[in-house]
């Protein structure tokens, strides 16, 4: 994650680089991936929230750290 990081800031401009760096921010704000893992539910969430079934168990996963885009 962190080579893969300086590897693409390196070619962007720095445009293109600070809006990279909003729509990450964004994605961090709004786009957590919550995954229960006693009721097995998943869902996005702008928090890290507790599963409606009432768990806390809950694993939070920002989105933007999966590889597609
Ligand atoms: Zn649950």
């Amino acid at each position: 994650m962190t080579e893969d990081f300086s590897q693409s800031s390196s070619q962007l401009s720095s445009e293109e680089l600070y809006d990279w760096q909003l729509r990450i921010e964004e994605a961090n704000r709004c786009n957590i991936w919550c995954h229960c893992r006693d009721c097995d539910r998943e869902w996005i969430a702008s928090a890290n929230v507790s599963c409606q079934c009432g768990s806390r168990n809950v694993e939070h996963i920002p989105c933007w750290q999966f590889p597609d885009d």
